[in-house]
């Protein structure tokens, strides 16, 4: 068993944690809100990242975004100062690639190793230790976390060299983006013309506009028992999140000079959704709102 350090205890990390103490590891855990320290049994709460990071086999980050990423681990006296050359870095938050890059350089001028290992799955599959992750970095050093990250998920993919976990994940949560518009739009459109969506849904299922969206994830309120669009699309994987990866694949995109017209589109979709109806904090399939405003007065 590993001694771990953790940092970032929210909605995701927390569970994770949870996850990594339940399969026998030694966990110090760290978090900026206080509460969230406590809020892991067994674990030892520290009172820095840097302390969280030292004397560990493995350290790992779920953080926001980039700028928390290269906080933690670049400032002076930060992670990358205070580890020992031996400790594996995992940072499993969604962030651009090239911060995933420059943070993964630095530590390898220290001599560590560091993977980006983004996740798929939610909060969901969080608590539930089933998590993917699409992991960035030196095939030895996933070879090493193999273990780890099994204790939080169970489909691990390689998707090449430092940064490539990022840009698989951001591809990804685009194409996700643009088949759930889609398959919104197409339910609305059958619904504005007299059609049943649950019919509709079943149809287009077993037909060429089938798709994950209507196979797992119904946008459309009675079609499907158990997922966000059947309680008011509460919790789920937020249009703020969806928005924030839209906003990674645009970046991508331009610093590659790709053409990403659908992207695009579903980008734009989704931050007039979030504003028009304070979208936030609903889950990404209530973009099903933009197509059948009748939903909204239900
Ligand atoms: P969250 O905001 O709930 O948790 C992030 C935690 O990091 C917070 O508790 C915050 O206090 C802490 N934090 C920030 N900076 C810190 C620092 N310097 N030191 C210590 N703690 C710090 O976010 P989340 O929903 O857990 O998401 C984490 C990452 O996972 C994000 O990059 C997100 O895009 C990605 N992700 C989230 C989901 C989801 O469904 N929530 C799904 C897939 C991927």
């Amino acid at each position: 068993m590993t001694t771990i350090g953790f940092v970032g205890l929210g909605n995701m990390g927390g569970h994770m944690a949870r996850n990594l103490v339940a399969a026998g590891h030694t966990l110090k855990v760290y978090d900026l809100v206080d509460q969230l320290n406590e809020s892991i049994d067994g674990a030892s709460p520290q009172t820095s990242g840097a302390e969280a990071a030292r004397d560990v086999g493995v350290f790992i980050s779920m953080l926001p975004a980039g700028k928390h990423v290269a906080d933690l681990y670049l400032e002076a006296g930060g992670v990358v100062d205070s580890c020992r050359a031996d400790t594996l870095l995992i940072d499993c938050s969604t962030i651009d690639p090239e911060t995933a890059r420059r943070v993964s350089e630095a530590a390898a001028a220290k001599g560590m190793s560091m993977l980006d290992a983004p996740v798929s799955g939610g909060t969901t599959g969080a608590r539930a230790g089933s998590l993917t992750f699409i992991v960035g970095g030196p095939a030895r050093a996933l070879e090493r976390a193999h273990s780890i990250l099994d204790s939080m998920g169970h489909n691990i993919f390689h998707a090449g060299k430092s940064g490539a976990g990022q840009i698989a994940k951001i591809c990804n949560n685009m194409l996700l983006a643009v088949h759930m518009t889609g398959t919104a739009e197409a339910l609305a459109l059958g619904i504005a013309n007299g059609l049943d969506p649950t019919v509709l849904s079943d149809i287009m299922r077993r037909s060429s506009g089938g798709n994950w969206s209507l196979d797992n994830y119904n946008p459309y309120p009675g079609v499907m028992a158990g997922v966000p669009a059947a309680s008011k699309y509460a919790d789920g994987f937020l249009v703020d999140l969806m928005t924030k990866d839209l906003g990674l694949a645009m970046a991508a995109a331009q610093a590659s000079q790709s053409s990403v017209p659908m992207g695009a589109l579903a980008n734009n979709l989704y931050r007039v959704h979030q504003q028009l109806h304070h979208a936030g904090q609903l889950d990404f399939s209530s973009i099903q709102l933009l197509f059948a405003p009748e939903l909204k007065s239900e």
